[in-house]
């Protein structure tokens, strides 16, 4: 896995980002998806010593809760996904944006 990449990341016009891998792989996944499987610990829950902490899943959804308002890279290794309402803490790793890819998250 470590020697996996994005060579083009794109966000389409119709709610995907279009990730092209140096393997030749090409992902599309739904900006519904990818807010869904956002990896930050708000959204993901956080292990805190011998308890696991779970966020409640609000059913409610901001305005612009699925849509991307600029994307970054930090570092060689990951993206940045800012979204719409304001939420920005998830950090994309390549191994997370590949899993989210081949629906093993
Ligand atoms: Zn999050």
């Amino acid at each position: 896995m470590q020697n996996l990449y994005p060579l083009q990341i794109k966000k389409t016009n119709d709610g995907k980002l279009t990730v092209k891998w140096s393997d030749e792989r090409v992902d599309e996944i739904t900006l519904t998806k990818l807010r869904d499987e956002c990896p930050c610990a708000d959204c993901k829950g956080e292990s805190v010593i011998f308890n696991n902490y779970i966020p409640i899943k609000s059913p409610f959804k901001a305005a612009g809760f699925y849509e991307i308002s600029k994307i970054e890279s930090v570092g060689n290794y990951a993206i940045q996904i800012h979204w719409k309402d304001g939420h920005n803490s998830g950090i994309y790793s390549w191994d997370i944006l590949r899993q989210i890819g081949e629906n093993k998250k």
